[in-house]
């Protein structure tokens, strides 16, 4: 049995240390993937994609509000990325008045560009590694925080000897589980300006019901512009900027594709857990997934019928719902994912294999051996703090009421605010005001107190005694189990509901002792001091270990493929991941066509679902037969790749072989979506709205031949 074990487990590392999956580092592709991607249909150097020497591509990719990634497509710092990525900017423009998420926006000159307060871009200048610089300064046996904290004071003063004002950002990260060092310098751009977006019934078309599904035919693009000063260097915002002139733009590709083409994403994928443990997967599987899931689904439920019965409240919470409710389905899929393949088998025949390499030599026995074992009983021994982890942080910060009562504390006693009516003069005083303000834009009293409800009474279901806030276990005692009834006192009796209530508490002295006993500060407090002493040291006693564990044998796992291609998991910096156009086969008996047209759009349509709703001028711009961007009459709305993609992949250019851009990646589908964990080939697909279908959005939507002109199209 253990050998059969071990040859599956070589199949599996031959197909985890094959290069076709894989989020690379661009300043080592000449090394590690040149060749094989140009086996795969590439015709671009390593050095065309990165360069700091010269423009690369590279000058054309940008980190797109710190979350997301976009394009640079023009000579006039023209900027493409997901609809969804622009979501915020465009949901803070928009008035009931003037909705632009629901109407789309399409600026008719550069006058009309709309400044998009609080977005930032940033390009990559540089990536330089200073492993040597950071770990010949840590000694080998300093774990935990100890360790954490002698990195980040080394990390702060390289950063901020790298760093130059608001323009230049420096930072370090660390790469292979704190085994490697990178020096990340950015340029950063302050203004950028919102250019034009379709509406949201074509921008998210298929909405919560498509999202991480297939086939889809959303138009998830939204378009924006780099400002810069006169010299071309990033400037605060102001009437003088001009359009920023980039080192390197995307030329774009009008010819369409067909399967097996190669494909390029470049971008900044968010966090990856591919190195994962098997015995923190199967307590990921059984535990924490299913507890996320279900206080999600409770918030997302109040959420969902609030929003149909209120077109405020559906303002209001767009953004908050679709960042929820994304992050719910992606669970939901990957415990299916993970489930349906025993990913945990997966890992674990990684591990028998590291663990008879480990056995071989008695430097790395020493060294690697009791790694596995060390694992299971943290697992064993300190796991149900990550799982009251999980409660914490979905449940009980899911209550919005908490997240404003945090900044009031903190003010409380340091200062007051001035009269009501005017702005705050000192620092902490426009801060809290900030806070305040910003919290009741977007606030619904009604909506949370549901919402305040049905996290406590999970919580209180779920958690150990222990470790459930002393005033929840009060209030569960005094209202005999009716914890609702203590939510509608809490609610009925707390200044926090109300904004210039709070405000003018603030003001007077007698209002601020008050505060202090508000019933929802006496909530925040209780949860705090649970958090802080039952739990939180469980939990960093847990992630400590972890941490130091999952560094030992990432150093194993470098040790043991010495010489071959191992990628570093996903950390939010710059990455290339390459694959084919493909179709996929979700279960026997079915195949997934690798794109969609718009056919596909006027189906969904019949179906009555209101995701699914064809706004007129969709309906009439498919209908036209004068259309530049059709294949042999055939629109093509979106298609699929085997690039390997996550979160923060939003917004990043599909490139073809000669790096001109062919689609915009938005997303992957549910069936491969525990790629994070286990790329499996058969299943894991991003999805790519089809940059021909951006074009004809944009002339027959959007009129926007301005901005068509200012492109520079390829064959
Ligand atoms: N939809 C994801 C995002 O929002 C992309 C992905 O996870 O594939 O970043």
């Amino acid at each position: 049995m253990k050998s059969l074990l071990l040859v599956t487990a070589i199949l599996v590392l031959f197909v985890q240390v094959s290069a076709r999956n894989g989020m690379w580092m661009p300043q080592y592709l000449d090394t590690w993937n040149e060749t094989e991607m140009q086996a795969m249909g590439s015709k671009l150097k390593a050095s065309d994609i990165y360069s700091e020497e010269h423009p690369s591509l590279k000058d054309a990719v940008v980190h797109f509000g710190g979350g997301c990634t976009g394009e640079v497509v023009s000579a006039d710092g023209l900027l493409f990325t997901n609809h969804h990525c622009g979501y915020s900017q465009i949901q803070s423009l928009s008035t009931l008045g003037n909705n632009y998420l629901k109407n789309g926006f399409w600026a008719e000159s550069q006058e009309n560009e709309l400044p998009c307060p609080g977005l930032v871009i940033s390009f990559v200048r540089e990536m330089r590694e200073v492993t040597g610089l950071i770990l010949s300064q840590i000694p080998d046996d300093i774990s935990g925080k100890d360790r954490e904290n002698r990195i980040k004071i080394l990390s702060d003063s390289l950063e901020k000897k790298f760093s130059s004002g608001d323009s230049i950002k420096a930072s370090i990260q660390s790469f292979y589980q704190g085994n490697a060092y990178y020096l990340n310098i950015m340029e950063v751009f302050h203004d950028i300006r919102l250019v034009g977006t379709p509406p949201e019934s074509i921008g998210n078309f298929g909405g919560e019901t498509d999202n991480w599904i297939w086939p889809r035919h959303t138009g998830d693009f939204s378009i924006f512009r780099i400002y810069a000063s006169r010299e071309n260097k990033p400037a605060a915002y102001s009437r003088d900027n001009v359009p920023y002139h980039p080192r390197q733009f995307f030329s774009i590709r009008t010819s369409g594709i067909k399967e097996g083409d190669f494909t390029l994403v470049y971008g900044f994928p968010g966090t990856t857990q591919y190195y994962q443990f098997a015995s923190v997967l199967e307590d990921m599987i059984s535990d924490s997934y299913p507890v996320k899931i279900a206080l999600r689904n409770a918030r997302l439920e109040i959420l969902r019928k609030s929003m149909a019965e209120n077109d405020t409240i559906r303002l209001k919470y767009a953004s908050k719902f679709r960042r929820l409710a994304n992050y719910y389905k992606r669970w939901k899929g990957e415990l299916s994912g993970l489930t349906e393949y025993h990913a945990p088998d997966t890992l674990k025949l990684r591990e028998l294999a590291f663990e008879a390499w480990a056995e071989k030599n008695p430097v790395s026995s020493s060294r690697y051996g009791g790694i596995i074992p060390a694992v299971s009983a943290t697992v064993a021994n300190l796991g149900k703090y990550s799982l009251a982890n999980d409660y914490f942080t979905e449940g009980l910060r899911g209550i919005e009421l908490l997240s404003l009562v945090s900044p009031v504390i903190k003010f409380i006693g340091k200062n007051r605010l001035p009269d009501p009516d005017s702005a705050g003069s000192s620092d902490e005083q426009q801060k809290v005001l900030n806070a305040i303000n910003g919290f009741y834009k977007n606030y619904d009293v009604h909506v949370d107190r549901m919402n305040c409800r049905e996290m406590i009474q999970i919580v209180i279901r779920g958690l150990p005694d222990e470790m459930i806030p002393e005033i929840l276990k009060k209030a569960d005692s005094l209202y005999n189990g009716n914890t609702g009834n203590y939510v509608s006192d809490l609610f009925a009796g707390s200044v926090f509901l109300e904004r210039d209530k709070l405000k003018e508490m603030l003001h007077r002295e007698t209002g601020m002792d008050s505060i202090k006993n508000d019933p929802a500060v006496l909530l925040y407090r209780s949860v705090q001091n649970t958090w802080e002493n039952v739990v939180r040291p469980g939990y960093e006693t847990y992630r400590n270990s972890m941490d130091s564990l999952k560094r030992i044998y990432m150093k194993g796992i470098l040790e043991m493929h010495a010489g071959e291609a191992v990628f570093p998991d996903a950390n939010s910096t710059l990455r290339v991941s390459y694959g084919k156009v493909r179709s996929m086969k979700p279960r026997d008996g079915i195949l997934y066509e690798w794109y969609t047209t718009t056919a596909g759009i006027l189906e969904k349509g019949l179906t009555g679902n209101e995701d699914y709703t064809v706004p007129a001028v969709l309906r009439s711009a498919i209908s036209d037969p004068d259309n530049l961007y059709a294949e042999k009459g055939l629109q093509h709305v979106c298609f699929m790749a085997d690039n390997h993609t996550t979160g923060g992949n939003s917004g990043s250019p599909v490139l073809d072989g000669n790096g001109n851009l062919i689609g915009i990646n938005f997303d992957r589908a549910w069936e491969g979506v525990m790629s994070d964990i286990l790329f499996q080939p058969l299943k894991s697909r991003n999805i790519i709205v089809d940059i021909r279908y951006v074009l004809f959005i944009m002339k027959k939507v959007g009129k926007a031949d301005r901005l068509i002109k200012e492109l520079r199209l390829v064959p």
